[in-house]
């Protein structure tokens, strides 16, 4: 979908990460990797994570690919988010971007930097963008471990 036909919908600051994503790359060494592909947009993401040595917290979360400003926007401010969570804490975080996606709250202070997407809620086909990377990273941590599929696809979320 080309660029100009969402001028109102772009802050700056999604335009900005767009532009000059702060988590672009792979970790050394991945721990985890999960692809994901939004086929009603095209964006594609490759998810790669880092836990710490008792695998209980997030060291580092990286990302590669390509989408629309959105959806690369949501995942470079994702991984911010994500860095030094345990899993349970990113479930939540996860949880609680969905909702919002849903149109429910805000995050609190020490999150706010997410609240820039909230703005994409009140545009249902841009959703799937949004929610891209954080569909990806909980399908990345519900399976880390086991022989789950490297691929997901945001048409199979609620
Ligand atoms: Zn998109």
């Amino acid at each position: 979908m080309p660029l100009d036909n969402l001028r109102g919908l772009y802050q700056q600051v999604i335009l900005e990460r767009y532009k000059k994503p702060h988590n672009r790359g792979k970790v050394d060494p991945v721990h985890c990797y999960q692809r994901g592909h939004n086929p009603s947009c095209g964006d594609t993401i490759d998810l790669t994570l880092q836990l710490d040595p008792n695998q209980e917290r997030i060291a580092d979360v990286k990302f590669e690919g390509e989408g629309c400003a959105i959806a690369l926007a949501s995942a470079d401010l994702m991984a911010d988010a994500m860095r030094g969570r345990t899993v349970p804490e990113a479930l939540q975080l996860i949880e609680r971007f969905q909702a919002m996606m849903r149109g429910g709250e805000e995050f609190p202070r020490e999150q706010r930097a997410l609240n820039v997407m909230k703005g994409v809620a009140q545009f249902p086909v841009r959703i799937k963008c949004a929610n891209l990377a954080w569909h990806t990273l909980k399908h990345a941590l519900e399976s880390s471990g086991s022989d789950a599929p490297a691929f997901v696809s945001s048409e199979a979320e609620d």
